[in-house]
């Protein structure tokens, strides 16, 4: 089918092309994807995928693992397909295809800023991901910079900032309730030594799923005299906001986790440091003059995109941030939320479960369910629930060392590969009732028997000792 369009109707008013007129064959978007009663265009790719079990047999994907990384969805995979068809160089091919892959790469920054609620005037720079994000941000801090900093993040968020010339890093300790974190983050703020400040928070803990209080600590930093990174990494797909309202200088996100897994992510927010910085890496694409004495530098966002850049991954990125804002995003939270508290009160019925949080239930959560099992190896358990029961969480400390290790040394957590390792489960757009009751009923069944099978550790992993189940051949090269 081909189809002439004016302007593709995810490319935002605030997007720096002038009206393109070009014609894109649509692909056809196959019928079977999951039907969300409160999406129904955000359609998973794989949402039915069956998989092996140990010992034979096959059974639907039980995906609860989207806080690690989510599915595509099939509108990002169908516009990534599109431009496949017409890829290209960007910003200095004169062909027809590098004017349209430029085009679609400079008005992606339109619908990202659009989600997260930005300024007009905030600076949209493609990144890889959150982690790319902050590591980028850290770069453009001005000398003197203090930055604030709960233990409590991701190590994304935790880390990028140490170890830098002239920049303070204050490292808080987790509190014990939301009322707690204002108050240290005032301390801080009010005792920091002169010169600017950054306050880094998550928007919702990638390991206990609890959403942080961001606009009473915003309001905080802001009567401090200090900026807000806002980090958006498991906030983004699952609640919306606004930089504007929150009160927020800056915030990443990762297209990976916004059902956008083509290697995209973004940081978004107040132009000057990010102007004033050398780029963030070093090369063709981020320099204006180049002669044998100096080099001067684009400005935003070029200056920090050296490189050829990720065309496909920016588009996704934009996609899924317009098939998102597009949605019905007020019920989708309300029945996430009624899957995630089947989820949680299921397991807390579970003799021998523990279900950790920070702050005991005080705040709402995102579907983010983080549990250990008494005297059961996390790993073990976790890769049982695959192989036994089709069913995907994620075990370990998710890359926030220092929260796991302090929810589980509270809880005197008793688990057979010590402190420091939990399952946790976490639903998305493709995630079932039957999911969740799946997981609970495998949870119960394990909790009181144990595995079905037994497992072995290779490369530091347990496996199941008879492994049958053969890896599927997807690329060429297999
Ligand atoms: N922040 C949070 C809260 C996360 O959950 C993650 C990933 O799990 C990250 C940051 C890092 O994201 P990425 O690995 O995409 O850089």
């Amino acid at each position: 089918m081909t189809v002439v369009l004016d302007r593709p109707d995810w490319i935002s008013a605030t997007a720096t092309i002038r009206k393109p007129r070009w014609s894109v064959e649509a692909p056809v978007a196959p019928r079977h994807g999951v039907v969300h009663p409160h999406a129904p265009g955000l359609e998973i790719v794989g949402a039915h995928s069956l998989v092996p079990l140990a010992g034979g047999g096959q059974i639907e994907y039980a995906n609860l693992d989207h806080g690690a990384s989510a599915p595509a969805l099939r509108v990002v995979r169908d516009t990534v397909d599109a431009l496949l068809e017409r890829y290209a160089s960007v910003h200095r091919g004169a062909g027809w295809h590098s004017k349209v892959c430029t085009s679609l790469y400079e008005g992606a920054r339109g619908p990202v800023r659009e989600f997260v609620g930005g300024r007009t005037d905030d600076a949209v720079i493609f990144t890889k991901h959150t982690t790319d994000s902050f590591n980028l941000l850290a770069h453009c801090l001005p000398a003197r910079t203090t930055v604030v900093v709960f233990e409590t993040e991701h190590h994304a968020a935790l880390l990028p900032w140490e170890d830098r010339n002239g920049i303070n890093v204050i490292r808080l300790p987790a509190p014990a309730t939301p009322a707690a974190a204002v108050s240290a983050v005032d301390e801080a703020l009010r005792t920091r030594p002169a010169g600017p400040a950054l306050l880094v928070i998550t928007g919702a803990s990638n390991v206990t799923g609890e959403i942080w209080p961001v606009t009473a600590l915003a309001a905080i930093a802001r009567a401090r005299g200090a900026r807000v990174a806002l980090d958006a990494a498991q906030l983004a797909p699952h609640r919306p906001f606004s930089i504007e309202d929150l009160g927020v200088e800056y915030v990443a996100v990762s297209g990976h986790k916004l059902y956008a897994p083509y290697g995209a992510g973004a940081l978004i927010g107040r132009a000057d440091w990010l102007a004033q910085a050398r780029p963030y890496l070093v090369g063709g694409g981020a320099t204006a003059t180049v002669t044998e004495d100096v080099t001067t530098w684009k400005p935003l966002p070029d200056r920090h995109e050296a490189g050829s850049p990720n065309v496909p991954g920016a588009v996704a990125l934009a996609t899924a941030c317009h098939a998102l804002a597009g949605a019905d995003r007020a019920g989708l939270a309300a029945s996430e939320q009624a899957l995630t508290d089947r989820l949680r009160n299921g397991l807390l019925d579970v003799p021998g479960v523990t279900v950790h949080t920070l702050f005991g239930g005080q705040v709402e959560t995102i579907g983010v369910v983080t549990f250990t099992i008494a005297g059961q190896s996390s790993a073990v358990v976790a890769a049982a629930l695959s192989a036994e029961h089709g069913i995907a969480v994620r075990d370990g400390a998710f890359c926030a060392q220092p929260l796991v290790r302090r929810l589980l040394g509270a809880a005197g957590c008793d688990v057979a590969d010590g402190t420091g390792h939990a399952i946790r489960a976490s639903v998305g757009l493709a995630t079932t009732g039957e999911h969740v009751d799946r997981l609970v009923d495998a949870v119960e069944s394990i909790a009181s028997r144990g595995p079905r099978r037994r497992y072995v550790t290779v490369d530091g992993r347990p496996v199941p000792a008879v492994e049958d189940r053969e890896l599927p051949i997807i690329a060429p090269w297999q």
